[in-house]
């Protein structure tokens, strides 16, 4: 009997030790891309924090040398080198490929990674200070062709020599995924990754409702706060990536019909359940009209919310689509 007794106090001192341990705080900055990537998460002890976020860099650094079009040797260029031959690809960039031919196909063709010769053309404009010429502009255009790359299992082929890919508008949303994937395989869950704005978030901190994000509008003057958990929030405009010639400002992002820069100053926000979603409607919400992209997300993405900011001469106008988490919405 009095065995017994020592068995279950016994078994009683191991359920009071194995319950949830504390969780800390760990905040995590490196560069990636030319560009800080941020990695907030709670664990039991720094060994497994900084372990994660080693890994999470480590997969970001991997993705850059796969999916960019800066990196002359990513696996990118090899494939847009090789055309018009079909090439083996990593499962990784096949994916990517396969993402953004969704995306493109329910945005009604608004997000098109093959934009890449006209985003050139307005990088050599950003360099040398000059507006391009129109024939540049249209020649660019008539390289504009999705349909070009063909996906079979394993195997990717652009059968146009002159056609090249861009993941600008999709490649931070893949990150993030893959990022939050890697957290909650090990039960990290509760996470914040912000990739240079582009941001997203697991389970709420231990010790709140939620994460807390603050969008930056264009006016400055009148800050957007979401409350979230389990979302990605993507954000696409012209505040900080432009190029102002003439008195015009062109934003980094083409529409895709026209081949031209945008120069409505907009700035959309998208609060979607993944990245890769938020990313890519975030551009793609630039280039439609209001009511085009409330069509593109009551069709094809009921859990997917905005907020579009119209940068009027005197004051911002700001519509919701679906029902974003807005905590704030001050007057001006
Ligand atoms: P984001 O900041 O996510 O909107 O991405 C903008 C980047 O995506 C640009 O710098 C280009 O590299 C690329 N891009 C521009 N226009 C488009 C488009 N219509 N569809 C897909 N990618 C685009
Ligand atoms: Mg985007």
């Amino acid at each position: 009997m009095t065995h017994r007794i020592a068995l279950l106090l016994g078994l009683a001192f191991l359920v009071g030790c194995s319950g949830t341990p504390e969780l800390k705080r760990y905040e995590y900055v490196e560069m990636v891309m030319a560009s800080p990537a941020r990695v907030v998460l709670y664990a039991k002890n720094e060994a497994v924090a900084r372990k994660a976020a080693r890994d999470v860099y480590d997969d970001l650094h991997l993705l850059n040398r796969t999916l960019s079009d800066w990196n002359p040797n990513s696996e990118l260029n090899q494939l847009i080198d090789h055309a018009p031959e079909a090439l083996e690809v990593s499962e990784l960039l096949h994916n990517a490929l396969v993402e953004a031919k969704l995306y493109h196909r329910k945005t009604n063709g608004a997000f098109d990674p093959t934009v890449g010769p006209i985003v050139e053309v307005w990088r050599t404009a950003q360099t040398t200070d000059t507006l391009p010429d129109k024939t540049e502009i249209e020649e660019a255009h008539a390289r504009v062709d999705f349909s070009a790359v063909e996906l079979r299992p394993g195997i990717a082929q652009i059968t146009r020599e002159d056609v090249k890919i861009d993941f600008g508008g999709i490649g931070k949303g893949i990150a993030l995924d893959r990022a939050g994937a890697l957290l909650r395989d090990r039960k990290l869950s509760s996470y914040l990754v912000d990739l240079d704005g582009d941001i997203q978030v697991g389970a709420a901190p231990p010790d709140a409702a939620n994460w807390t994000i603050s969008v930056l509008p264009i006016d400055e003057s009148k800050p957007m706060e979401l409350h979230v958990t389990h979302a990605s929030v993507a954000t696409s405009g012209d505040l900080f990536q432009f190029v102002e010639l003439d008195g015009v400002r062109y934003s980094h992002i083409i529409d895709p019909r026209t081949g031209l820069a945008l120069t409505e100053r907009r700035q959309i926000t998208i609060i979607a359940p993944t990245g890769t979603e938020g990313d890519a409607l975030a551009t793609a919400g630039s280039v439609l009209t209001k009511d085009e992209l409330q069509k593109v997300i009551e069709n094809h993405f009921p859990g997917t919310s905005a907020i579009i900011t119209t940068y009027g001469p005197t004051k911002d106008t700001v519509t919701l689509i679906g029902n974003p988490p807005v905590h704030k919405l001050d007057a001006p």
